[in-house]
Protein backbone atom coordinates (compact mmCIF):
# COMPACT_ATOMS: atom_id res chain seq x y z
CA UNK A 1 0.00 0.00 0.00
CA UNK A 2 2.77 2.15 0.84
CA UNK A 3 4.93 1.55 -2.24
CA UNK A 4 1.20 2.71 -4.07
CA UNK A 5 0.97 5.48 -2.56
CA UNK A 6 4.73 6.58 -3.41
CA UNK A 7 4.31 5.41 -6.71
CA UNK A 8 1.04 7.71 -7.08
CA UNK A 9 2.92 10.73 -5.58
CA UNK A 10 5.92 10.15 -7.98
CA UNK A 11 3.65 10.08 -11.20
CA UNK A 12 1.97 13.08 -10.09
CA UNK A 13 5.28 15.37 -9.32
CA UNK A 14 6.25 13.92 -12.64
CA UNK A 15 3.27 15.15 -14.29
CA UNK A 16 3.83 18.70 -12.52
CA UNK A 17 7.31 18.99 -13.26
CA UNK A 18 6.46 17.71 -17.29
CA UNK A 19 3.52 20.69 -16.95
CA UNK A 20 5.77 23.32 -15.78
CA UNK A 21 8.25 22.72 -18.45
CA UNK A 22 5.68 22.89 -21.75
CA UNK A 23 4.69 26.05 -19.82
CA UNK A 24 8.13 27.30 -19.97
CA UNK A 25 8.70 25.63 -23.36
CA UNK A 26 5.81 27.85 -24.30
CA UNK A 27 6.85 31.05 -22.68
CA UNK A 28 10.24 30.65 -24.25
CA UNK A 29 8.76 30.30 -27.86
CA UNK A 30 6.41 32.69 -27.20
CA UNK A 31 9.56 35.07 -26.32
CA UNK A 32 11.11 34.24 -29.42
CA UNK A 33 8.32 35.00 -32.02
CA UNK A 34 7.11 37.86 -30.18
CA UNK A 35 11.21 39.11 -30.77
CA UNK A 36 10.97 38.03 -34.62
CA UNK A 37 7.97 39.80 -34.98
CA UNK A 38 9.65 43.46 -33.51
CA UNK A 39 12.86 42.26 -35.95
CA UNK A 40 10.57 42.49 -39.24
CA UNK A 41 8.99 45.25 -38.48
CA UNK A 42 11.84 47.08 -37.59
CA UNK A 43 13.28 45.48 -40.93
CA UNK A 44 10.11 47.03 -42.29
CA UNK A 45 9.98 50.42 -40.69
CA UNK A 46 13.63 51.17 -41.87
CA UNK A 47 13.40 50.58 -45.37
CA UNK A 48 11.78 53.40 -46.51
CA UNK A 49 14.09 56.44 -44.62
CA UNK A 50 16.96 54.49 -45.45
CA UNK A 51 15.94 54.20 -48.96
CA UNK A 52 14.80 57.79 -49.26
CA UNK A 53 18.14 58.93 -47.51
CA UNK A 54 19.48 56.93 -50.43
CA UNK A 55 18.18 58.02 -52.90
CA UNK A 56 18.45 61.98 -52.26
CA UNK A 57 22.28 61.98 -51.69
CA UNK A 58 22.59 59.65 -54.83
CA UNK A 59 20.62 62.36 -57.07
CA UNK A 60 22.59 64.89 -55.20
CA UNK A 61 25.94 63.11 -56.29
CA UNK A 62 24.80 62.69 -59.94
CA UNK A 63 24.13 65.56 -60.85
CA UNK A 64 26.36 68.29 -59.50
CA UNK A 65 24.95 70.76 -61.88
CA UNK A 66 21.54 70.72 -59.71
CA UNK A 67 20.38 74.41 -58.73
CA UNK A 68 21.10 75.41 -54.41
CA UNK A 69 17.54 75.51 -54.37
CA UNK A 70 16.55 71.93 -55.39
CA UNK A 71 19.64 70.61 -53.42
CA UNK A 72 18.41 72.47 -50.42
CA UNK A 73 15.36 70.56 -51.00
CA UNK A 74 16.88 67.06 -51.30
CA UNK A 75 19.29 67.79 -47.87
CA UNK A 76 16.38 68.55 -46.22
CA UNK A 77 14.30 65.65 -47.33
CA UNK A 78 17.76 63.85 -45.93
CA UNK A 79 17.45 65.04 -42.72
CA UNK A 80 13.71 64.57 -41.89
CA UNK A 81 14.27 60.56 -42.83
CA UNK A 82 17.74 60.77 -40.86
CA UNK A 83 15.20 62.13 -37.89
CA UNK A 84 12.64 59.50 -38.69
CA UNK A 85 15.32 57.06 -38.49
CA UNK A 86 16.96 58.02 -34.97
CA UNK A 87 12.55 58.55 -33.56
CA UNK A 88 12.72 54.89 -34.69
CA UNK A 89 15.96 53.61 -32.81
CA UNK A 90 14.98 55.59 -29.62
CA UNK A 91 11.48 53.88 -29.77
CA UNK A 92 12.46 50.47 -30.29
CA UNK A 93 15.72 51.00 -27.87
CA UNK A 94 12.96 51.53 -24.91
CA UNK A 95 10.82 48.62 -26.12
CA UNK A 96 13.57 46.71 -25.98
CA UNK A 97 14.90 47.51 -22.44
CA UNK A 98 11.43 46.93 -21.20
CA UNK A 99 11.15 43.68 -22.96
CA UNK A 100 14.53 42.66 -21.86
CA UNK A 101 13.83 43.18 -18.10
CA UNK A 102 11.14 45.36 -16.81
CA UNK A 103 12.12 44.72 -13.23
CA UNK A 104 15.54 45.87 -13.50
CA UNK A 105 14.07 49.52 -14.55
CA UNK A 106 15.51 52.07 -11.56
CA UNK A 107 12.95 53.68 -9.90
CA UNK A 108 13.46 56.60 -7.41
CA UNK A 109 10.71 58.93 -5.29
CA UNK A 110 9.83 61.33 -7.61
CA UNK A 111 7.07 64.04 -8.10
CA UNK A 112 4.60 63.08 -10.66
CA UNK A 113 3.63 66.83 -11.14
CA UNK A 114 7.01 67.97 -12.34
CA UNK A 115 7.08 65.42 -15.03
CA UNK A 116 3.84 66.77 -16.14
CA UNK A 117 5.55 70.23 -15.98
CA UNK A 118 8.50 69.15 -17.75
CA UNK A 119 6.22 67.93 -20.39
CA UNK A 120 4.14 70.83 -20.85
CA UNK A 121 7.02 72.91 -21.06
CA UNK A 122 8.42 71.06 -23.94
CA UNK A 123 4.98 71.54 -25.61
CA UNK A 124 4.79 74.99 -24.99
CA UNK A 125 5.64 76.53 -28.29
CA UNK A 126 3.99 73.92 -30.14
CA UNK A 127 0.63 74.43 -28.09
CA UNK A 128 0.85 78.00 -29.16
CA UNK A 129 1.39 77.86 -32.77
CA UNK A 130 -1.26 74.98 -33.28
CA UNK A 131 -3.69 77.58 -31.02
CA UNK A 132 -3.99 74.45 -28.70
CA UNK A 133 -5.01 74.93 -25.10
CA UNK A 134 -3.81 72.72 -22.40
CA UNK A 135 -5.95 72.47 -19.11
CA UNK A 136 -4.58 71.07 -16.19
CA UNK A 137 -5.93 69.95 -12.69
CA UNK A 138 -3.61 68.16 -10.43
CA UNK A 139 -2.45 68.57 -6.96
CA UNK A 140 0.60 70.59 -5.98
CA UNK A 141 2.73 67.61 -6.08
CA UNK A 142 2.24 63.57 -6.06
CA UNK A 143 5.06 62.03 -4.51
CA UNK A 144 5.57 58.43 -5.75
CA UNK A 145 8.24 55.62 -6.77
CA UNK A 146 8.63 55.53 -10.57
CA UNK A 147 10.92 55.93 -13.51
CA UNK A 148 11.05 59.95 -14.24
CA UNK A 149 12.24 59.12 -17.52
CA UNK A 150 9.44 56.52 -18.54
CA UNK A 151 6.85 58.41 -17.20
CA UNK A 152 7.89 61.40 -19.47
CA UNK A 153 7.61 59.20 -22.66
CA UNK A 154 3.96 58.69 -21.55
CA UNK A 155 2.93 62.16 -21.25
CA UNK A 156 5.41 63.19 -24.78
CA UNK A 157 3.38 60.27 -26.19
CA UNK A 158 0.23 60.85 -25.21
CA UNK A 159 0.35 65.03 -26.22
CA UNK A 160 1.94 64.46 -29.12
CA UNK A 161 -0.43 62.39 -30.47
CA UNK A 162 -3.28 64.61 -29.88
CA UNK A 163 -1.62 67.65 -31.73
CA UNK A 164 -0.83 64.99 -34.95
CA UNK A 165 -3.92 63.08 -34.95
CA UNK A 166 -6.74 64.66 -33.13
CA UNK A 167 -6.69 68.02 -35.11
CA UNK A 168 -8.23 68.77 -31.27
CA UNK A 169 -8.47 72.62 -29.68
CA UNK A 170 -8.27 71.76 -26.12
CA UNK A 171 -6.08 68.78 -24.21
CA UNK A 172 -7.50 68.09 -20.26
CA UNK A 173 -5.03 66.46 -17.91
CA UNK A 174 -6.75 65.56 -14.77
CA UNK A 175 -4.42 64.04 -12.01
CA UNK A 176 -6.68 62.27 -9.15
CA UNK A 177 -4.43 61.96 -5.90
CA UNK A 178 -7.36 60.89 -3.57
CA UNK A 179 -6.81 56.83 -3.59
CA UNK A 180 -4.17 56.10 -0.75
CA UNK A 181 -2.31 53.57 -3.50
CA UNK A 182 -2.84 54.36 -6.50
CA UNK A 183 -3.01 57.73 -8.72
CA UNK A 184 -5.03 58.02 -11.60
CA UNK A 185 -4.74 60.45 -14.55
CA UNK A 186 -7.24 61.12 -17.19
CA UNK A 187 -6.02 62.85 -20.57
CA UNK A 188 -8.63 63.68 -23.09
CA UNK A 189 -8.51 65.69 -26.09
CA UNK A 190 -11.62 66.84 -28.12
CA UNK A 191 -10.32 65.76 -31.78
CA UNK A 192 -11.34 63.38 -34.33
CA UNK A 193 -11.22 60.21 -31.75
CA UNK A 194 -10.33 56.96 -33.31
CA UNK A 195 -12.80 54.90 -35.44
CA UNK A 196 -14.08 52.36 -32.98
CA UNK A 197 -12.66 48.74 -35.07
CA UNK A 198 -9.12 50.34 -34.18
CA UNK A 199 -9.57 51.06 -30.66
CA UNK A 200 -8.81 47.40 -29.12
CA UNK A 201 -5.90 47.62 -31.27
CA UNK A 202 -4.22 50.61 -30.83
CA UNK A 203 -1.77 49.79 -28.08
CA UNK A 204 -0.20 47.66 -30.16
CA UNK A 205 3.29 47.42 -31.72
CA UNK A 206 3.51 49.02 -34.88
CA UNK A 207 -0.46 49.30 -35.13
CA UNK A 208 -1.53 52.72 -36.93
CA UNK A 209 -4.74 53.93 -37.62
CA UNK A 210 -3.81 55.69 -40.88
CA UNK A 211 0.05 54.23 -42.30
CA UNK A 212 0.28 57.58 -44.08
CA UNK A 213 -0.51 59.82 -41.75
CA UNK A 214 1.51 58.56 -38.79
CA UNK A 215 4.75 57.91 -40.92
CA UNK A 216 4.59 61.78 -42.27
CA UNK A 217 3.41 63.21 -38.73
CA UNK A 218 6.90 61.49 -37.80
CA UNK A 219 5.09 58.48 -35.80
CA UNK A 220 6.89 55.45 -35.51
CA UNK A 221 3.98 53.13 -34.38
CA UNK A 222 5.23 52.41 -30.80
CA UNK A 223 4.05 55.37 -29.01
CA UNK A 224 1.48 54.08 -27.31
CA UNK A 225 2.85 50.62 -26.94
CA UNK A 226 5.30 52.66 -25.13
CA UNK A 227 2.64 53.92 -22.90
CA UNK A 228 1.18 50.37 -21.77
CA UNK A 229 4.64 49.35 -20.99
CA UNK A 230 5.88 52.08 -18.93
CA UNK A 231 2.46 52.07 -17.24
CA UNK A 232 2.63 48.36 -16.65
CA UNK A 233 5.63 49.02 -14.74
CA UNK A 234 4.52 51.02 -12.47
CA UNK A 235 1.98 48.78 -11.68
CA UNK A 236 -1.12 50.28 -13.43
CA UNK A 237 -3.43 49.54 -16.83
CA UNK A 238 -4.34 51.82 -19.39
CA UNK A 239 -7.68 52.62 -20.89
CA UNK A 240 -8.85 54.51 -23.74
CA UNK A 241 -12.57 55.41 -25.06
CA UNK A 242 -14.04 57.58 -27.67
CA UNK A 243 -15.35 60.75 -25.75
CA UNK A 244 -19.04 61.96 -26.18
CA UNK A 245 -19.23 64.15 -28.41
CA UNK A 246 -15.96 64.22 -29.91
CA UNK A 247 -12.16 63.52 -28.85
CA UNK A 248 -10.52 60.40 -27.35
CA UNK A 249 -9.34 60.07 -23.49
CA UNK A 250 -7.15 58.21 -21.88
CA UNK A 251 -6.99 57.08 -17.89
CA UNK A 252 -4.32 55.13 -16.18
CA UNK A 253 -3.50 54.29 -12.97
CA UNK A 254 0.20 54.24 -11.23
CA UNK A 255 0.90 52.33 -7.95
CA UNK A 256 2.75 55.02 -5.86
CA UNK A 257 5.17 52.60 -3.79
P1 LIG B 1 2.28 56.52 -33.94
O1 LIG B 1 3.73 56.41 -33.87
O2 LIG B 1 1.69 56.17 -35.26
O3 LIG B 1 1.82 57.82 -33.39
P2 LIG B 1 1.00 55.35 -31.62
O4 LIG B 1 1.15 53.99 -31.04
O5 LIG B 1 1.43 56.51 -30.75
O6 LIG B 1 1.78 55.33 -32.98
O7 LIG B 1 -0.52 55.58 -32.01
C1 LIG B 1 -1.21 54.60 -32.76
C2 LIG B 1 -2.26 55.23 -33.66
O8 LIG B 1 -3.36 55.71 -32.87
C3 LIG B 1 -1.76 56.47 -34.41
O9 LIG B 1 -1.16 56.07 -35.62
C4 LIG B 1 -3.03 57.27 -34.62
O10 LIG B 1 -3.68 56.85 -35.81
C5 LIG B 1 -3.92 56.86 -33.45
N1 LIG B 1 -4.02 57.91 -32.38
C6 LIG B 1 -3.26 57.97 -31.26
N2 LIG B 1 -3.63 59.00 -30.47
C7 LIG B 1 -4.64 59.63 -31.10
C8 LIG B 1 -5.48 60.77 -30.80
N3 LIG B 1 -5.29 61.49 -29.67
N4 LIG B 1 -6.45 61.11 -31.67
C9 LIG B 1 -6.65 60.38 -32.82
N5 LIG B 1 -5.91 59.30 -33.16
C10 LIG B 1 -4.91 58.92 -32.33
Amino acid sequence: NHIVRLYARLQKAMADIAREHKAAIYEEREKIRIKKQLTNNINHELKTPVASIVVCLETIISRPDMSCGKRDEFISRCYSNALRLRKLLDDVSIVTRMDDGGATVLKENIDLCAVISETLRDFEIRAADAGVHINIHRPETVMMTGNAGLLLSVFHNLLDNAFAYSGCSTVDINVDNSDEDYVTVSFSDDGCGIPQEHIPHIFERFYRVDKGRSRKAGGTGLGLAIVKNAVAMHGGIVSVENRIPDGLEFVFTLRKS
